[in-house]
């Protein structure tokens, strides 16, 4: 049994029993945690202003016998008031947090994944679109961050370089990665998702810029957004929660989802 004290991110609330709320939060060195915020939704609880989705926040734990620690306190350090001020940057905000929640166990250390949603909630209240980028980006930071990055520079088979190659590449997730046109008709002919050189160059650069500001627009975003859905839907061996809350908002404004969405509802 044991109090500790770290940065978190929100990555959920919902009422829980008469005034407390179930959260989940994604803490800088502890990891994925689920906790119960007791009287929060009492109006004078002193927890409430530290616990909204998508907060950065201090919060003291107490960790009992039970699966379900208590937050004894949460002091907010950042609320990102315009993510949630927006329903499209709420949409994304949902969908990293969504997928923390599914990729991440509690108590496994992901430092680079609150470091990912953080950069992407700080960028996103500063006024970046989520659409064309950021969005996309935090999600590979995530999938990254949770052992399922992927190799954009190389070829997975023959290792030549795609910088500077006309593609069009080929995700074959089911081989483990990025294959060059010629490795693709030597070894698995018509298999994979095809990816512009664009696309892999914007993925690459993702994954090597320490920033999530690096945009991409229009059919590469849409390539990188299937690629995106059906990879972790792969990896996860389900269509992740965290589309959901996207699709709806995409439906909303009239877009059309992106191929591989699942609609629901
Ligand atoms: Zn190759």
């Amino acid at each position: 049994m044991a109090v500790y004290r770290d940065h978190a991110i929100v990555l959920r609330a919902r009422p829980y029993r008469e005034a407390d709320s179930l959260v989940g939060l994604l803490c800088r060195e502890h990891g994925r945690v689920a906790a119960v915020a007791r009287g929060v939704r009492r109006p004078k609880s002193t927890l409430a202003a530290g616990l909204y989705p998508f907060s950065h926040s201090v919060v003291l734990l107490y960790r009992g016998r039970s699966a379900l620690e208590t937050v004894t306190g949460a002091e907010l350090v950042e609320g990102f008031p315009r993510v949630r001020a927006d329903l499209d940057r709420t949409a994304w905000a949902a969908a990293w947090t969504g997928l923390a929640e599914e990729l991440f166990s509690e108590h496994d250390p992901a430092p680079d994944a609150f470091a990912a949603l953080h950069a992407g909630l700080a960028a996103l209240d500063g006024g970046a679109p989520a659409a064309g980028g950021i969005g996309l980006a935090v999600l590979w930071r995530l999938l990254e961050a949770g052992g399922f990055g992927l190799e954009w520079e190389h070829c997975s088979a023959c290792g030549e370089a795609t910088a500077g190659r006309p593609g069009p590449f080929y995700l074959d997730y089911g081989q483990g990665g990025l294959l060059c046109p010629a490795c693709r008709t030597r070894t698995v002919p018509g298999a994979g998702l095809e990816l512009s050189a664009g696309a892999v160059q914007t993925l690459a650069a993702w994954r090597r810029a320490e920033a999530v500001r690096v945009a991409a627009g229009g059919a590469v975003a849409r390539q990188i957004e299937q690629a995106t859905r059906e990879y972790a839907a792969w990896q996860l061996g389900r269509t992740p929660r965290a589309w959901k809350f996207l699709d709806q908002v995409a439906r909303l404004d009239g877009r059309v989802p992106a191929p591989g969405a699942r609609l629901e509802g």
